[in-house]
């Protein structure tokens, strides 16, 4: 299929081709044409697979077929993002989409000052992009009416969840007119995505593409066992040796971004650290600084990151391990956009293995272990993960010039010492005594973890790192003396991946 197929006007095509996309992403040949026949769409895609134009593309046609007669030019369209980076970027993709179209659109943002905004809404907007809490605040004021709407999407729906905008996401569906197309977009579906999905959407549509606990095909990853107070040195390690030119760095906290940041400076990598404590003008100067070049490592946490896009990434590292492994799979996904290839490397200390496990049993694949390093961790490397699907264990090449490759590990070596029991071992919630400052970090920026249930002492399921794994199992590990485990652990619970629907 070509866009040429999908019934797009001239001008659309031609902004299109101007951008270099010669085929249409499986979510936009799935989503176009229902959305162009004005059908909700319930569209289950992560960022990355070309959503933004999956929605974009059929909204411009469709407010452009009709444009306002003059005088007033009520907002028409909505589109509601989790997080201020989001905004921008779908913002810039209307107007690279529509140059040419008698539209306007508006990206409003909380963190800055509101009078320009306020202005731009003055002269009468057609596409508004808003994060939810500066809209909320405009519409009390009086600068945004929704009544004349026509097309409402809501994008990164879990994300929103995630970071406990629902309320205000459903102060904002309350007033929006109920004749309306509304396009709804979700990583995931959680039972309470699917509630609010099903409150929203009138006989939607349900296009799907790559589940979130799948990895891009296209993207390489490895994982290397070493100690916590050794990442620093592996991290310039492989920035020195790698190859690698330009790098996204995941930490969880903020404080880790900072450090790990300041660290990277003091080694001579120029670097900047991107979070929620950072002005938004930092981080816009950072991201523009990364993005043009001047940056070689941009080190951030999961929000701040979220909905980055940066063409011809090529390398993301996680320095922490994510203790929400679809949070792992989004990480992931900022390499390997679109096709390209990019390498994944993860570090994993000796209390982020059981975090890998839950990694690789949501991907349903192992990682594979560089274990060909200065820095590499004395503990004996845990038993890979047996996929019940039987998915083969990732055996591709690393593509990553002279570094190692990855190791495959054999398969099925004794149902992966008593793993059966990992997903009723896990936790919700309940940060237990260890609390979120253990570590001197503080809490890992957006309060997941924080939002626990109560539950019952959180990290006991951690126990599988230590005790039947003695002998190393069936993953090749390199014998050195056995770190002593950490006793308390202060890393924050793990969280289960959601159910699927
Ligand atoms: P998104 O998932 O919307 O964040 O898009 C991810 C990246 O894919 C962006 O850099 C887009 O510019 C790019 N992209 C979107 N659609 C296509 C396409 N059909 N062909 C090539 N690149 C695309």
């Amino acid at each position: 299929m070509t866009f040429d197929d999908l019934q797009l006007h001239d001008t659309l095509l031609r902004a299109v081709k101007a951008e270099g996309y010669t085929t249409p992403t499986p979510i936009q040949q799935k989503a176009i044409p229902h959305a162009l026949a004005g059908r909700d769409v319930l569209g289950v895609a992560q960022t990355g697979t070309g959503k933004t134009a999956a929605f974009a593309l059929p909204i411009l046609q469709r407010l452009s077929a009709k444009a306002p007669a003059g005088g007033a030019r009520p907002v028409r369209c909505l589109v509601l993002t989790p997080t201020r980076e989001l905004a921008g970027q779908v913002g810039d993709s209307f107007g690279t989409y529509g140059k040419g179209l008698p539209l306007r659109h508006a990206v409003i943002f909380g963190g800055v000052g509101q009078n320009p905004q306020v202005q731009t809404l003055r002269n009468g907007v057609d596409v508004l992009v808003a994060t939810p809490g500066r809209l909320l605040d405009l519409m009390e004021q009086g600068f945004v009416s929704l009544r004349s709407l026509e097309v409402f999407v809501l994008d990164e729906a879990d994300r929103m969840l995630d970071m406990g905008f629902i309320h205000d996401v459903r102060r904002v569906i309350k007033a929006l007119p109920p004749k309306r197309q509304t396009l709804f977009f979700s990583a995931t579906l959680p039972p309470d995505i699917v509630d609010l999905a099903r409150s929203i959407l009138t006989d939607p549509i349900r296009v799907e593409v790559t589940p979130a606990s799948s990895t891009a095909e296209t993207v390489s990853q490895q994982v290397y066992f070493v100690e916590r107070e050794q990442k620093r040195g592996l991290l310039t390690h492989l920035l020195k040796e790698g190859n690698i030119h330009r790098a996204l760095v995941f930490t969880r906290t903020k404080h880790g971004a900072n450090r790990v940041a300041k660290q990277l400076e003091g080694a001579g990598v120029s670097s900047a650290a991107i979070h929620g404590n950072k002005s938004q003008n930092a981080r816009e100067r950072a991201l523009d600084e990364f993005r043009s070049g001047t940056l070689r490592v941009l080190v951030a946490t999961d929000i701040a990151a979220r909905g980055i896009d940066i063409d011809g990434l090529s390398y993301v590292v996680n320095y922490d391990l994510p203790n929400v492994p679809e949070q792992y799979v989004h990480r992931i996904g900022r390499t390997g956009r679109a096709g390209a290839s990019g390498t994944a490397v993860s570090f994993c200390d000796a209390e982020e293995r059981a975090y890998l496990r839950d990694i690789e049993r949501t991907i349903r694949r192992n990682v594979p272990v560089v274990e060909d390093h200065p820095y590499r961790s004395g503990q004996p490397a845990p038993r890979p993960v047996s996929h019940a699907s039987g998915a083969a264990p990732e055996a591709r090449p690393s593509g990553n010039g002279g570094r190692p490759q990855g190791t495959p590990r054999p398969a099925g070596n004794g149902g992966g010492g008593g793993h059966s029991a990992g997903a009723s071992r896990r936790r919700r919630g309940g940060r237990g005594g260890a609390g979120g400052g253990g570590r001197g970090q503080g809490r890992p920026e957006g309060g997941r973890s924080a939002q626990g249930s109560g539950g019952s002492g959180g990290n006991a399921s951690r126990g599988g790192q230590g005790g039947s794994r003695g002998s190393g199992g069936g993953r090749p590990a390199v014998a050195q003396a056995p770190a002593k485990a950490p006793e308390a652990s202060p890393l924050p619970p793990r969280r289960p991946s959601p159910k699927w629907f």
